[in-house]
């Protein structure tokens, strides 16, 4: 699959007077893994969906392997292979589980074969997925629901992944699953952005990380460097 290099240069949000998001900037190198890690009401979820398009981005500049992509909006990111899992995973109830799927393969309705090797793909990384594919995604279990989220997004084969917080509300076990999916996503060499609270999993998932604080950069630097740091160790591990 093999991904591109994602840049962000200055990008800011606001919500009426309110700053969210304090002209940040990072890159994520292609097929890396970058983290952001910060307290509740960082910015973090502000900053993913502004760079998905989908609220409004008050300045910056958003390039995905060379392509400008500042302007282009949520369907157009898929339709360039960054896929999306947003907060809450916001899977689709009372539709199946397949039909869930293929909601994610929207961008490429008509190249079938590709559409269902994609689909066994997510089968063969998510078997529950499989088993439970005629059931209601409003029936399945909080991990089941946060499986088809990334499932859904990997369905336009995407290049890059803006994941945010997949850990939420799940059981120390389904982050441990998560943490397997993610790095076994890595292996494919798709790059991702990975937005959480869950410090240790963010650490153990990227190579790089971003702290955010009141909308700006705290700290950077690598995951290692970053779970050895004392600060992040009292603030965000609780050690
Ligand atoms: P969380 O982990 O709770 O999702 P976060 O780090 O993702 O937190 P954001 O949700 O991006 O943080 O919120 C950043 C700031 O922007 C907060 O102060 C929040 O109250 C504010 N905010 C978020 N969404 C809106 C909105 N739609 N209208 C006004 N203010 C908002």
């Amino acid at each position: 699959m093999g991904g591109g290099e994602f840049t962000v240069e200055d990008l800011s949000v606001h919500y009426g007077g309110v700053c969210a998001v304090k002209s940040i900037g990072f890159t994520v190198p292609p097929g890396e893994s970058v983290g952001i890690i910060g307290a509740n009401g960082a910015g973090k979820t502000s900053t993913l969906k502004a760079l998905m398009g989908l609220v409004p981005r008050s300045g910056g500049k958003v390039v995905f392997d060379g392509k400008d992509m500042s302007s282009v909006r949520a369907r157009d990111m898929v339709r360039h292979r960054i896929g999306y899992v947003p907060e809450g995973r916001h899977v689709f109830g009372g539709l199946p589980v397949e039909r869930n799927l293929l909601l994610g393969a929207y961008v490429r309705p008509w190249r079938a074969a590709e559409t269902r090797k994609s689909l066994e793909e997510v089968y063969e990384l998510f078997p529950v997925l499989g088993e439970m594919s005629d059931r209601l995604a409003g029936a399945l279990s909080g991990g089941q629901q946060q499986m088809l989220a990334i499932g859904r997004a990997l369905m336009c084969r995407p290049r890059l992944l803006l994941l945010d917080e997949p850990s939420m509300g799940l059981s120390p076990k389904l982050v441990d699953d998560i943490l397997a999916v993610l790095q076994k996503l890595r292996g494919q060499g798709i790059g991702m952005l990975l937005v959480e609270q869950n410090a240790k999993l963010t650490f153990e998932a990227t190579s790089e990380c971003l702290v955010m604080e009141n909308g700006e950069v705290a700290m950077t630097g690598t995951s290692a460097e970053l779970r050895t740091d004392v600060r992040v160790r009292r603030i965000y591990l609780g050690l």
